[in-house]
């Protein structure tokens, strides 16, 4: 069985974005994930089950995307970023091997 972990570091644009499972970010953010664009670093909420872990990273990641390359919409619409993530983590997730 392949063990369930999430990347330690992402890719995007020019930065190394480590990935970070750490307790208490829903007790003390009220948030199973954030991105913290001045560390260029992303927090996972440890008590998230694998699948919430994975699609709260695609949100961080989407999350990135936007304060990297200063995607203005989803700045000013954070619901889109939440459905357009959500929606991709479930065709990626569905569709294996879709990217060589
Ligand atoms: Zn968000």
């Amino acid at each position: 069985m392949k063990t369930q972990a999430l990347p330690k570091i992402v890719k995007i644009g020019a930065y190394q974005i480590p990935v970070e499972v750490v307790p208490n970010l829903i007790a003390d953010h009220a948030a199973t994930g954030m991105y913290i664009p001045r560390e260029k670093k992303i927090l996972i909420e440890e008590t998230s089950c694998f699948g919430q872990r994975e699609s709260t990273l695609v949100h961080e990641i989407l999350e990135a995307i936007s304060e990297i390359y200063e995607v203005e919409c989803f700045k000013e619409d954070h619901h889109s970023l939440t459905v357009v993530a959500e929606a991709f983590y479930q065709v990626l997730k569905e569709n294996k091997g879709l990217i060589a």
